[in-house]
């Protein structure tokens, strides 16, 4: 088995984030609240080389898959990663994440007044206005907010 292989085939059942810019491992998971989440494995390999991005971070998540709302916002703050579903040790996806036109919940508004800061119900969601540079609105206040005020959420 080639040594690039075994990151992405170690584990059995889960979810591999392949190709994430070097140090932002570290933000994933904490959008996908994995430090508190019990039912899941996580190894990180942080700075690993990679012929084509340079260095390159990647998370192994035995025991877990992504919702379509993680998958957004991980494409808020890493587009271009890779994302592999593994099933009895075998790869049966792989997508290239990218960023998307909305996101709903994960994210919260910076608007402070916000509804969705103060009413316990109410989901936050935003529409992407432009990808590059990336601007988001507010669905329920119309705030924008930018790509900083995206990342800082998860350092
Ligand atoms: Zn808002």
């Amino acid at each position: 088995m080639a040594k690039k292989d075994m990151i992405v085939n170690a584990i059995e059942n889960g979810t591999v984030i392949d190709r994430i810019p070097a140090s932002k491992s570290l933000m994933i998971v904490r959008l996908l609240g994995l430090e508190d989440d019990e039912t899941c494995s996580v190894a990180i390999a942080v700075r690993v080389k990679s012929n084509k991005i340079g260095l390159k971070d990647v998370l192994k998540i035995q025991g877990r898959n992504l919702s379509p709302d993680e998958v957004a916002a991980l494409g808020l703050i890493a587009p271009g990663v890779t994302l592999v579903t593994v099933r009895d040790y075998e790869v049966v996806s792989k997508t290239e994440v990218e960023i998307p036109n909305e996101v709903e919940g994960i994210l919260r508004c910076i608007n402070p007044t916000c509804a969705t800061n103060f009413r316990e119900p109410v989901v936050p969601s935003f529409q992407i206005t432009t990808k590059k540079p990336l601007l988001l609105r507010c669905n329920f206040c119309d705030r924008v907010m930018l790509e900083e005020n995206v990342l800082a959420q998860f350092i």
